[in-house]
């Protein structure tokens, strides 16, 4: 694997330190979040920071890069641009130390870092404001976010200001209602009361000041808040939203993390300890996930429990709504209308399942387009596959600790992904979005139905197989199509993995999950730039928008 990465596209790029963490919008969890380093950005960031292009060639040191990125065009995935940088970057250094806060994030879609990370950031400045001394606080007349960089650029299509205001006045990345966000979108000049101790001020989104698109920026997406008293700033801190919808802030220090009990960065290294120390895979991944990450079992449950209410919620409401989605598609939502036509199917037993699989997949990829809240997983455009899973287990009336379970073992594939390939669609094309949301899903279910470790990890290889190649390139750049229907067929792929790894002899299987993970890595290196989250090539270019 090592070898595969280490030989990476020598001709296309010149420096290893910029890291890809995939598409801003439809986009990844950080490809190299254990290693977190401020200095480094995200590849689409790359893009937009064209804008900003001193300060961000600065920060990569990239030496150069294959195309000329192009920017701002309102409400896209900040697509066009970004072919330029590196395929695949991250090199494995140790073992995963990935844990499930950063791996399942929570927030308004479509865009992890223009709208997760912004509405994530404006939220731990509001926490920040409730812990100042009361006569601070009395004598504030009014709060402030700027936008700066690709955050002011390409913005306002991402709904990057209603996330913002959304935050600011107290509303939880993980509990916003959507009703909250649309009317925010709905109502623009309408006036919100924020009562933060003594003090009540009353913000609208003309509180989110679209700045700078050009400067020397610390990071492409930076942002400042401020607590004002006329024109003196009582308090201010300037953040990044650094991708994948991880932040942080002027002196972010990364924060440390305990060793795992079971080292691993392979799947074979994982198997070993589960057949040497007879240990269960579910059990094996909590302890590490306790070591890594220093909470409790009870925080980490509460944590699993939260990440399923949401996408509950999210599969749920995309059953209800029937909208056309936002966008120049002009794409009708079709989750509540398959949905509701199950009752009346003639489409018999095989007919029905698939299209309930489905219709749960459009559910949440649908939420995501609307701009409301998602989990990442492993990220924003293909977080419609494992809320459809896991509702379709829930309709099977599995457990709490066996939906967890479930979750850890979804989580350990991400992780293998992440760390021995790629998640981003910007860097692998969708086999590293849908394909690894869809092999995710297969160990979910596997392991979530009792399955032992082989079956769940031939599930997990036989779904990431069958994505091996497949293209990114969202139509007019916006997170919609492909991405939505993919999330339904990664949700019904992931069934019909288990299906199969269930039924057939485990020990017969003749790819393993770790040799399916270093072909992705090698497709992703040689796929066409114009099929990483272009919108260049593919289906971007065939399908007329009228
Ligand atoms: S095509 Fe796949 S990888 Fe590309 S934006 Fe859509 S979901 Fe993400």
């Amino acid at each position: 694997m090592k070898k595969i990465l280490e030989s990476s596209d020598k001709n296309e790029i010149d420096c290893g330190s910029c890291v890809s963490k995939g598409c801003t919008s439809c986009s990844t969890s950080n490809s190299n979040s254990e290693n977190h380093d401020p200095t480094l950005f995200t590849r689409r960031n790359f893009g937009h920071t064209v804008l900003a292009a001193s300060a961000g060639l600065f920060l990569a040191g990239c030496g150069r890069s294959k195309t000329t990125p192009v920017i701002g065009t309102e409400g896209k995935v900040d697509s066009v641009a970004a072919a330029a940088v590196s395929p695949i970057v991250t090199l494995p250094k140790g073992p995963i130390l990935t844990v499930l806060s950063e791996f399942y994030k929570m927030g308004p879609g479509p865009s992890s870092s223009h709208t997760m990370g912004p509405m994530r950031i404006t939220y731990d400045f509001y926490q920040r404001l409730t812990k100042l001394p009361a006569d601070q606080l009395t004598r504030a007349t009014a709060l402030k976010v700027h936008l700066f960089g690709s955050l002011s650029a390409t913005g306002k299509g991402h709904g990057t200001d209603r996330a913002s205001l959304a935050g600011l006045l107290g509303k939880s990345p993980a509990e916003c209602p959507p009703q909250f966000l649309d009317d925010l979108a709905t109502n623009p000049d309408k006036s919100y009361p924020l009562t933060i101790g003594p003090k009540t001020l009353n913000l609208t989104l003309k509180d989110i000041i679209f700045d700078e698109t050009k400067g020397n920026f610390h990071h492409p997406n930076t942002m400042t808040c401020e607590l004002l008293a006329g024109t003196e700033k009582i308090y201010e801190l300037e953040y990044y939203s650094v991708g994948g919808g991880f932040i942080e802030w002027k002196g972010y220090t990364i924060p440390e993390k305990g060793q795992p009990k079971y080292p691993y960065e392979h799947a074979n290294e994982l198997k070993k300890y589960l057949i040497d120390d007879k240990i269960p895979l579910g059990k094996l991944l909590l302890e590490n996930e306790l070591a890594i990450s220093g909470k409790s079992e009870k925080e980490v449950r509460e944590f699993l429990d939260q990440v399923a209410e949401v996408m509950i919620r999210g599969v749920d409401t995309g059953l209800k709504v029937e909208s056309v989605l936002p966008g120049p598609i002009k794409l009708q939502s079709k989750a509540a209308e398959m949905f509701r036509n199950l009752k009346n199917t003639n489409k018999g037993a095989a007919g029905k399942a698939i299209t309930q699989v489905a219709s749960y997949g459009f559910a949440m990829g649908e939420e995501n387009a609307r701009g409301h809240i998602i989990v990442t997983a492993p990220t924003a455009g293909s977080a419609g596959i494992i809320p459809a899973v896991l509702k379709s287990l829930r309709d099977l009336n599995i457990s709490r600790e066996k939906i967890h379970e479930g979750f850890l073992a979804a989580a350990a594939i991400g992780y293998l992904c992440k760390h021995n390939a790629t998640l981003s669609g910007a860097e692998g094309g969708c086999q590293a979005e849908v394909g690894v949301g869809s092999s995710m899903g297969a160990a979910m279910i596997a392991q979530a139905l009792g399955e032992g470790p082989k079956v769940v990890s031939n599930a997990a290889e036989s779904a990431l197989e069958h994505h091996l190649g497949m293209t990114c390139d969202p139509v007019a750049g916006y997170v919609q199509v492909p991405c939505i229907e993919r999330c339904a067929y990664g949700a019904v792929k992931a069934w019909t993995a288990y299906c199969i790894a269930s039924e057939e002899n485990p020990e017969e299987r003749r790819v393993d999950l770790d040799t399916t993970i270093s072909a992705m890595a090698l497709t992703a290196k040689e796929m066409n730039s114009k099929y990483k989250e272009t919108s260049e090539g593919g289906l971007a270019v065939s399908v007329v928008l009228c």
